[in-house]
């Protein structure tokens, strides 16, 4: 709860200015704090006269921050192989690592993971710990979760990140929560500051129309996840070593109440847009689901996959596999042609870091023409029956 120290406000309204949610008023000389307020402390900082305390915060632990040294990264199996983003976030753990002069540590989790130890070292690790045991072949949050935990707790590493895939977004919060750790969704960048090693976490917040980089100064380990297709992988190096450890599993640390019976694909989720090299990206501009038989046509012509805009996913003319963006999948293709679509930026997020942008909008002014390589004003009904056919003309000569 916030609490006024009606002695020390002088009503001076500062609060009132730096509240995000509009939560603190000045009535009669003195904050007032209302039902928005999320305690999140924004107004304790501002306030020059020491005037607003949370309660319950002050009596927060001491932590010896010094004590945690290492950056983790959960290397995500699935399918018999590694997730691509854990190679990504081996890229990123690097960086931080060598920047604080500790070891990048991988976590293995899994059953029959092969030579995924070793990849992971060749692809930066120091040491993979892996904990290999058939009780772990499908993943449950309450195993998965309880190894991951117990690691932590031994050898207290002051950063772990993860993928922000359905699997990491499953346990990595549980696994927060147990070591009563903050955790930072859904990042685009992470950097590490020199000296006090606090992890900078950035992150879409408001609805994605600013950049948000959060710290958790106070407590370790400092805990990420990062969405697929953001960071880069580095090359695999065949010469590099390192250390695997294989983790002693106690049998309480296998328990699930879960029993998966059978892993079942759905024809939906069997689009993965995230690994095509071209994607043809259809929007609200397409005026009803009809016009995705254009999208379609586009990117059978292309061998690329469909995606769309939230939009039109909300619409219900697309399923939501194929949306990109901020609450959808991000995506860094070699080529992305976004057929009316705007370009809000809650899209872009998701698909920026694409090599080459093309853009068909009838609206010259569409946000969409700032980030796009190439520009086409003009109606996409009359655009992409043309373009179609000369790319036919083209792979018939
Ligand atoms: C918290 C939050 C999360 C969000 N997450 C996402 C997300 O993950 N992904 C996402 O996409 N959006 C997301 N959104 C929604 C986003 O803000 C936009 O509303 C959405 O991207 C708009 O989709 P659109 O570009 O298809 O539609 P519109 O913005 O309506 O744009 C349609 C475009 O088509 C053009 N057009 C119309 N007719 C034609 C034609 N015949 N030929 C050529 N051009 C034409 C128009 O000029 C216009 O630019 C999110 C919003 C919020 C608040």
């Amino acid at each position: 709860m916030l609490i006024v120290d009606k002695e020390r406000c002088t009503g001076c309204g500062v609060c009132e200015a730096n509240c995000a949610f509009g939560a603190i008023e000045v009535v009669d000389g003195i904050a007032v704090v209302g039902d928005a307020c999320t305690l999140c402390g924004a107004c304790v900082e501002s306030c020059e006269f020491d005037a607003l305390t949370i309660e319950g915060a002050e009596k927060s632990v001491q932590m010896d921050l010094e004590s945690w040294s290492g950056i983790w990264v959960y290397c995500e199996f699935r399918g018999g192989n590694l997730a691509t983003v854990a190679l990504e976030l081996l890229g990123v753990g690097r960086t931080l690592a060598d920047a604080r002069g500790v070891k990048l540590v991988a976590v293995l989790i899994g059953s029959e993971t092969g030579d995924s130890a070793e990849k992971l070292i060749g692809h930066g690790a120091d040491i993979v710990y892996r904990a290999d045991d058939p009780a772990l072949h499908y993943f449950t949050d309450e195993a998965y979760g309880a190894i991951l935990t117990e690691l932590i707790r031994k050898k207290k590493p002051e950063v772990v990140l993860a993928g922000a895939t359905a699997i990491g977004r499953s346990f990595f919060p549980g696994v927060a929560n147990a070591l009563g750790a903050g955790l930072t969704a859904d990042c685009t960048q992470l950097a590490i500051r020199a000296g006090d090693g606090a992890l900078l976490q950035t992150r879409p917040a408001f609805g994605g129309n600013i950049m948000a980089t959060i710290e958790c100064p106070g407590s370790r380990p400092q805990m990420s996840t990062v969405r697929p297709n953001v960071m880069k992988q580095l090359e695999f190096d065949p010469s590099r070593s390192g250390e695997i450890i294989d983790i002693d599993l106690a049998p309480a640390m296998l328990k699930s109440k879960v029993r998966v019976l059978e892993s079942v694909v759905s024809d939906s989720d069997d689009v993965n847009i995230q690994e095509s090299d071209i994607l043809v990206g259809g929007g609200r501009g397409l005026d009803t689901e009809k016009g995705f038989t254009l999208i379609r046509e586009l990117a059978r012509s292309l061998d690329g996959s469909v995606s769309a805009s939230r939009a039109v996913v909300d619409a219900g003319w697309i399923g939501y596999p194929h949306q990109v963006g901020q609450t959808g999948k991000t995506v860094a293709p070699k080529l992305y042609i976004a057929c009316g679509i705007s370009g809000a930026i809650q899209h872009v997020a998701g698909m920026q870091s694409s090599e080459t942008i093309v853009a068909i909008n009838r609206d010259e002014n569409a946000p969409i023409f700032n980030v796009a390589d190439f520009g086409i004003v003009g109606d996409l009904f009359e655009v992409l029956p043309k373009l179609i056919s000369k790319i036919e003309e083209h792979r018939k000569s």
